[in-house]
């Protein structure tokens, strides 16, 4: 998948459907497809999203609020785990949205290895307090999964959600759309590459704690990195496109090193003669 945002747009009778996938950054085309959503309801899943940073949250937070204007009900479905860390870490980022579903973060223990998201209802999470990680297994392996991050900082929005009352339109809207994923359980590895690629510019900011997702890399994907690459992990950078620090310096003292002999050479040579 690239590292741009797929927007797809379609209407499910009075209800406009939106589809992201991809990155939301500062090369967005959200406020573009506002005009676009005709109907009184907005159903957005986010399940491809695989990253955000800060520039792609404050235009996602416009965005519902000119949907807000537009006197648009916006309904989130299968939000990815990039999109439920920033629903932990900012109050406001879903707006006058509601979630319906998320998913939550899982990995298999090796030597499967894989990593796997589950989807969960929002009616099924609030009727438990507090909300643990299901228990799951493997759909290739069959191994207990085990959840890949904080349970008490991934599920630490819940309590303060109120149950969501969904318009039958948008309810039958949703049956409609899910019917093609049957399996609550899916595969991340599309979403964890492309994190992985960049880890040193991913948008997490030192607010995220331990509360952190697919998006900002676990410990384990960091000691599994942190054995395959260079150094490049700038934890506490907020912009997703700075560059990595370490060539630069390696740069800078390559250059440093070539003027030092350069000097020493044109001093031996005036010398000399
Ligand atoms: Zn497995």
């Amino acid at each position: 998948m690239s590292d741009r945002l797929h927007v797809d747009v379609s209407e499910v009778e009075n209800v406009s459907y939106v589809a992201l996938a991809g990155v939301i950054d500062e090369d967005n085309a959200l406020s573009a497809i506002t005009e676009r959503l005709t109907r009184p309801f907005a159903l957005i899943k986010s399940a491809d999203v695989e990253r955000i940073n800060s520039c792609g949250v404050r235009d996602w937070v416009n965005w519902l609020g000119e949907l807000q204007q537009k006197q648009i009900e916006v309904f989130l479905i299968e939000c990815s785990p990039a999109m439920m860390t920033q629903v932990n870490l900012i109050n406001n980022f879903t707006g006058h949205g509601k979630i319906l579903s998320f998913y939550a973060p899982y990995f298999c223990p090796p030597p499967c290895e894989s990593d796997k998201m589950l989807l969960v209802r929002m009616e099924d999470a609030l009727r438990t307090q507090p909300f643990r990680a299901p228990v799951c297994r493997c759909d290739e392996c069959d191994q207990l999964l085990e959840f890949d991050d904080l349970e008490s900082s991934y599920f630490g929005f819940l309590p303060a959600v109120q149950p969501p009352r969904v318009p039958p339109e948008v309810e039958q809207a949703w049956r409609k759309v899910s019917s093609g994923d049957a399996k609550p359980l899916r595969s991340r590895s599309s979403m964890i590459k492309p994190a992985l690629a960049t880890v040193g510019s991913v948008s997490a900011s030192p607010l995220s704690g331990g509360g952190s997702s697919a998006s900002i890399p676990s410990s384990r994907e960091l000691k599994s990195l942190l054995s395959e690459v260079s150094f490049t992990h700038t934890p506490f950078d907020p912009e997703a496109s700075a560059p990595a620090p370490f060539p630069n310096k390696l740069l800078y003292v390559v250059v440093g090193l070539l003027s030092l002999a350069i000097l020493l050479l044109t001093y031996v040579v005036f010398r000399g003669g």
